[in-house]
């Protein structure tokens, strides 16, 4: 990354703060603490405080936190209990009232912070995540290069699969290929689901072998600085596709279209959404499209802001979230095609190739 905007980040959450009445954060979700202080290991507490920030980590990562936080916080590490060390910090650093992150501190460490200090504890929801919808160029830059490293891997592969072959033998190539080429890590697990199987818009890749002139769905990520890529294409293993195979990619593929052509920040999640869905519903397959348009994309690979039919939230300018239309029939399989788009200020932009035609794997 080149510009440093960790303590701008730490400043704009401050001000977040206010505005709740609290003068402190305690961070326990590792992607914020990541966000806001560079830290990336798997054990940590960072304190958000009036006079700044401190991270507070345990012995193994004593060389590693000072390297990683530089001057974006203090560094405390302790080798018997970081609770111990939060409570010693909260009372040389004195906090009025604390937030703390309700969505992932679990409820014996929220009883573990009141216990140890008598400053108000306040659950909090989503404030560090709020600031990470919106992603600032270096941001949108790792996200772009995690796609085409995606898509460049599924390239590379896309000829050695065939009929005969397991899932979990299509995964191994495509994860490989992934790793290969720089991917930090599978940022979920890869799906490949074949045949009926392509029906489970959420399939574990198995052991199944893949047939001739079955769908396969490719639902794969790659991660690079930290941020995800998330990327789904549809093929026919062994053959070319039949009528309803094509009629139904079609709709899909048009489906996707509308959306990324008219998506824009500022519209509302469900308005959003609705784009694709409408498309589907009108040829009277709203049934088969289960689940929601879309998801945030960041250090985490689903995060805010969400593209479901349910919510009325307004999709932050600079946002990064996938387009995923999809329909599934049990028994026959499913169709499912996913981009990645960054929402600036003239509109969507695709991080991705678009590449959506039907593969079909002759
Ligand atoms: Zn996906
Ligand atoms: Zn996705």
């Amino acid at each position: 990354m080149t510009a440093d905007r960790r303590l701008e980040r730490q400043r704009q959450l401050q001000q977040l703060l206010r505005g709740e009445g609290l003068d402190g954060l305690l961070v326990s979700h590792l992607p914020n603490i990541r966000y806001l202080s560079g830290f990336t290991g798997s054990a940590a507490l960072l304190l958000i405080g009036p006079r700044g920030a401190t991270l507070i980590s345990d012995f193994r990562y004593a060389s590693q936190a000072p390297q990683e936080v530089g001057n974006a916080a203090m560094v405390e590490i302790d080798q018997r209990s970081i609770w111990e060390r939060l409570a010693r910090v909260l009372t040389t650093n004195p906090v009025e009232s604390l937030g703390i992150e309700a969505l992932s501190l679990t409820v014996r460490d929220a009883e573990r912070v009141s216990s140890l200090t008598s400053t108000r504890v306040v659950p909090t929801r989503e404030l560090v995540e709020r600031l990470r919808a919106s992603k600032s160029p270096e941001e949108v830059g790792a996200i772009r290069a995690a796609a085409e490293l995606a898509q460049d891997a599924l390239r590379e592969i896309v000829s050695q699969l065939h009929v005969g072959q397991t899932e979990l033998e299509a995964g191994s190539l495509l994860e490989a290929a992934l790793r290969r080429r720089g991917s930090e890590w599978h940022p979920f697990p890869t799906i490949v689901a074949s045949g009926p199987r392509s029906a489970l818009p959420h399939a574990r890749t198995s052991g199944r072998t893949m047939l001739k002139g079955e769908l396969l769905v490719l639902d794969f990520g790659a991660q690079v600085d930290g941020y995800c890529a998330d990327l789904t294409r549809t093929a026919v293993v062994g053959a070319r596709a039949d009528e309803r195979q094509q009629a139904m990619h079609h709709l899909v593929e048009s489906a996707q279209r509308r959306a990324l052509e008219h998506l824009r920040a500022g519209m509302t999640s469900c308005e959003a959404d609705s784009l694709a869905r409408d498309v589907i519903v009108a040829r009277g397959f709203g049934d088969a499209f289960g689940h929601s348009l879309g998801h945030g994309l960041g250090l985490e690979v689903h995060e805010a802001p969400r593209l479901a039919p349910n919510s009325d939230t307004p999709l932050p300018l600079h946002a990064v979230v996938t387009v995923e239309p999809g329909v599934y029939f049990p028994g026959w399989g499913g169709i499912r095609l996913e981009d990645d788009v960054y929402l600036g200020p003239n509109g969507a932009e695709r991080l991705s190739d678009g590449r959506t035609e039907l593969l079909e794997l002759v």
